[in-house]
């Protein structure tokens, strides 16, 4: 499987540097042993999950199937944390606690994989529901995960942690669990592990340290006007024109305000105005996304929308200054660089060096950065991205790059994002588990490799 992906995939070739894992390869061979008896619960939940998708803060029916087999499988499991959040821990000794996360939300998506277990879902006002954007492969593989440890204790000491996280999409359910006394309640862990599916061959694992993921903000702008006829706009203040000015305005920002060196978004994705042709209306409203690599870029950028706007609308006449209204945020998904490189090495370690591309910056946000956001000191993290395209749709997409490859393959959040059922599974398993492994202590002596 590796040899195959490494035809395919421009490699990180760090092979000769890496530190040899042979201990930790020793003691994930001794949890892995029970992978082939996990699996088909695994895939038996996956293809439940995945029928059955819940949209944001809706999870009642995955947070209970996960909650029901960490509990059968010795966890100190407690619901309902944060919504639907579920936290099972497993103390087996001294140790460090080593926190696992997974996200349990679908998305208001039609599935149109053709899968023999796709979602045909659609929500009570007859809203599609797809879990288009891999949570379910993260859910099944914490609890393959989680199962895995508790049948083999003594490969490891210390605290594990399972954190099967309800709301990502909207960006409010790790902040909602933290909120309801996560680490108050269940200590701060030590570590935080989360990883996510892309559309690289699956077999294929994606590390950066620093920032891997940007942070973001929707922000929402209520432009005041004063309606008129459309014959008589002298009469008016008009927010259409007034809106359309604005948007153009705002692409100034990172035109003009940043630094070629800092990478920023902002798209304003939703603008509406007005009913008529020869109505001039009141107001407009604007929704813009903005991301950004770096947290105090992101605070200059709101800023400036906030300042641009104002200035729109004085410039304008507008009766009163605009509304600028920040709905939602999250902070850059930040790797701690060592914490990284000890998975990156690990995954290296089990995997083959074959099997790592080199990390880039991914657009996409991510409410797992609120995880290292501890009570009294900053908690580190470390979050990595797993292949899941099947190596046929790999291999016959067009292109030379994964780049080109991947602008040709169904990506998280469309219709026909159909990851490989049993190479995501059993791999995402691995790679979660290694990770854990390379977290907490060693066991007693190995009996049996
Ligand atoms: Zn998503
Ligand atoms: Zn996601």
């Amino acid at each position: 499987m590796n040899n195959d992906v490494e035809s395919q995939v421009a490699l990180e070739r760090e092979g000769p540097h890496e530190p040899p894992q042979p201990e930790l390869n020793a003691r994930a061979r001794r949890v892995l042993k029970h992978l082939d008896a996990v699996l088909p619960d695994v895939d038996a939940l996956y293809r439940d999950l995945h029928q059955h998708p819940e949209l944001s803060a809706q999870e009642a029916h995955t947070a209970a199937e996960v909650a029901r087999r960490l509990e059968a499988e010795g966890y100190e499991v407690t619901r309902g944390i944060g919504g639907h959040g579920v936290v099972g821990l497993l103390c087996n000794g001294d140790g460090p606690t080593v926190m696992l996360r997974g996200d349990m939300d679908a998305l208001p998506i039609e599935e149109k994989t053709g899968l023999s277990y796709a979602s045909h879902v659609t929500t009570p006002d007859g809203e599609p529901v797809m879990h288009a954007c891999g949570h379910d492969v993260h859910t099944v593989c914490l609890t393959g995960t989680a199962a895995l440890l508790a049948r083999s204790r003594d490969a490891w000491r210390g605290t594990v942690m399972v954190v099967a996280q309800p709301a990502e999409e909207t960006l409010q359910g790790a902040r909602a669990m933290l909120e309801d006394g996560l680490y108050a309640r269940f200590g701060t862990p030590d570590v935080v592990l989360g990883q996510h599916t892309a559309p690289l061959p699956v077999g294929a694992f994606m590390h950066r340290e620093g920032a891997t993921m940007m942070g973001s903000a929707n922000v929402r702008i209520r432009l005041f006007g004063r309606g008129a006829h459309g014959a008589t706009p002298h009469l008016a203040v008009d927010p259409v024109v007034m809106g359309a000015s604005l948007v153009m305005r705002l692409q100034t920002i990172v035109s003009r305000e940043l630094s070629p060196q800092e990478a920023a978004v902002v798209t304003v994705g939703h603008f509406q105005a007005g009913t008529r042709a020869n109505v001039i209306p009141y107001e407009a409203l604007l929704e813009l996304t903005v991301r950004t690599e770096d947290d105090a870029v992101q605070a200059r950028v709101l800023a400036a929308i906030e300042r641009i706007a104002k200035a729109d609308a004085e410039a304008s006449a507008a009766p009163r200054p605009p509304q600028v209204e920040v709905l939602s945020s999250s902070p850059v998904n930040y790797n701690d660089p060592a914490l990284l490189r000890r998975i990156r090495d690990a995954h290296a370690g089990w995997f083959g060096s074959g099997a790592l591309v080199p990390g880039m910056l991914v657009p996409q946000s991510e409410d797992f950065p609120r995880f290292a956001q501890g009570p009294r000191q900053a908690v580190p993290t470390a979050f990595w991205f797993m292949g899941v395209t099947p190596l046929k749709a790999w291999n016959e997409a067009p292109g030379t790059t994964p780049l080109e490859k991947v602008s040709h393959l169904p990506g998280p959040h469309t219709s026909l994002y159909a990851p490989d059922r049993e190479g995501s599974l059993r791999k995402g398993c691995e790679s979660l588990t290694v990770a854990a492994l390379a977290c907490l202590h060693a066991g007693t002596a190995s009996r049996d490799s």
